[in-house]
């Protein structure tokens, strides 16, 4: 259906694509305005800190879209153009290059910027961070020939950097400020597997350290320690978390903190502006409170619901949060963001190398972490979405089918 209305959205990540998609998909028939800073298409990310970074692929198998598809789309897709300002009375966005765009509605899906480290550095040159393209790229160039890879952050980017140093032949420290790996996404058990399967590959892994500065000594970095010691490396790749592109919406009034704001049908608090993706702070429903999430599943399903909000279709987005991580040939997958939990129950053995664990919040099951077992996480999707009463004995015991929990 033909419209003279005027759709922009601002960020051509992943969830500017699946919005652009669904829009079309959903019969808008009006003008789209799809601005992206970077130069390319709209793709995705995590190939980039695995496949990319070790050289198996390269970036345009991480395309969502070709430009002829997005001119099929009917989508004025501007790369290399970045939104500085938005005047939510006067209904536009403005580009650095000065171009006003007026809209009817407007989608934000900025994504998110690596945090960067904020300790004095004297060696930028050797210091790396992984978001996008050129980033995986530019690492990727300087881990043909190191030999030696410091990772600052042993969370899931740092420790899949790690794995790809490895397998290009580089060793590996990786340095985490908290007690163990991975803590702010998995439990101890999971944490300390991944921990002994990094230090089997001969990665050397420093936890509870914090670096104080960053010296340009060694081969091309030396980082320091409270107290005095030291280690050397020809980089360090930084892995300490994202920043979410908030300040557009910010400066426009529109509530920031820990993200954009909107609620389970992707509204911000201006009935003329949605969010989804890395960006926001949104409304669970299902899990009855807010989160920030930055997933691939997050970024495709919140801007799908987004779009079909957007056309006056209301869907709530309302999913159990799902992400996952490869490292060392390893498939770690993790459903729900427990805040407490009374015990964790093991299903399958660790030394199998396929086990689960399950978190559970009284006799439903909080959060999981399924290492190599993705059948697993299919049945605890249902079982949480359900919001299932699980008994702890059979859940343990691989020989009581999962399946049968669900009835
Ligand atoms: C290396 C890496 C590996 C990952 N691996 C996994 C994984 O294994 N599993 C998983 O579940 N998730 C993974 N993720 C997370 C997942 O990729 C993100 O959650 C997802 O990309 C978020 O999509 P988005 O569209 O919200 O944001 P983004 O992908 O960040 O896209 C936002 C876009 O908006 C642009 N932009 C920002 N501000 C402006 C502006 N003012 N004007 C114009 N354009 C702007 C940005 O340049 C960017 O291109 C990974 C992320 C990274 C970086």
């Amino acid at each position: 259906m033909e419209s003279a209305e005027t759709i922009v959205i601002v960020g051509a990540g992943q969830a500017g694509y699946w919005a652009t998609q669904t829009l079309r998909k959903q019969g808008y028939g009006g003008r789209i305005v799809l601005v992206g800073s970077e130069p390319h298409p709209p793709y995705e990310r995590p190939p980039l800190s695995k496949q990319v970074l070790k050289g198996e692929t390269e970036p345009p198998s991480t395309w969502l879209a070709t430009p002829d598809r997005l001119a099929e789309l009917n989508t004025e897709f501007l790369s290399g153009r970045t939104a500085i300002a938005l005047d939510r009375r006067g209904r536009h966005v403005e580009l650095h290059d000065g171009t006003r765009i007026g809209y009817d509605r407007l989608l934000l899906t900025t994504g998110a910027r690596p945090r960067r480290l904020s300790i004095p550095s004297q060696s930028d040159a050797a210091v790396f961070y992984l978001r996008d393209i050129a980033d995986s790229l530019a690492l990727r160039e300087r881990l043909a020939t190191a030999r030696h890879v410091i990772v600052i952050g042993g969370g899931l980017i740092g420790l899949e950097v790690a794995a790809a140093a490895t397998a290009r032949s580089c060793s590996v420290t990786v340095i985490e400020a908290a007690d163990r790996l991975m803590s702010r996404v998995v439990g101890p058990e999971i944490s300390a597997h991944f921990a002994e399967l990094h230090r089997a590959r001969g990665t050397e892994i420093l936890s509870g350290r914090m670096p104080e500065r960053i010296e340009a000594g060694g081969p091309g970095c030396r980082i320091c320690f409270r107290g005095g010691d030291s280690c050397d490396g020809d980089l360090a790749v930084v892995g300490i978390g994202v920043i979410p592109n908030a300040e557009l919406a910010a400066a426009a009034g529109l509530k920031v903190e820990n993200g954009l704001w909107v609620d389970e049908f992707c509204r911000t608090e201006d009935p003329n502006i949605w969010a989804a993706g890395d960006v926001t702070n949104h409304l669970n429903p299902l899990l009855g409170r807010r989160l920030r999430l930055e997933t691939w599943q997050n970024a495709q399903n919140q801007a799908i619901a987004a779009a079909r909000n957007m056309c006056g279709e209301p869907q709530a987005y309302s999913e159990v949060p799902w992400g996952w991580s490869d490292q060392l040939g390893v498939n770690l997958q993790l459903l729900g963001v427990p805040r407490s939990f009374d015990q964790a129950i093991a299903r399958g053995d660790p030394a199998s190398g396929s086990f689960t664990l399950f978190y559970l919040d009284g006799d439903r099951i909080a959060g999981v972490n399924a290492v190599n077992a993705p059948k697993d996480i299919a049945v605890a999707r249902r079982l949480m979405a359900g919001n299932v009463t699980v008994d702890p004995q059979r859940l343990r015991d691989p020989a009581v089918p999962l399946r049968s929990l669900l009835s």
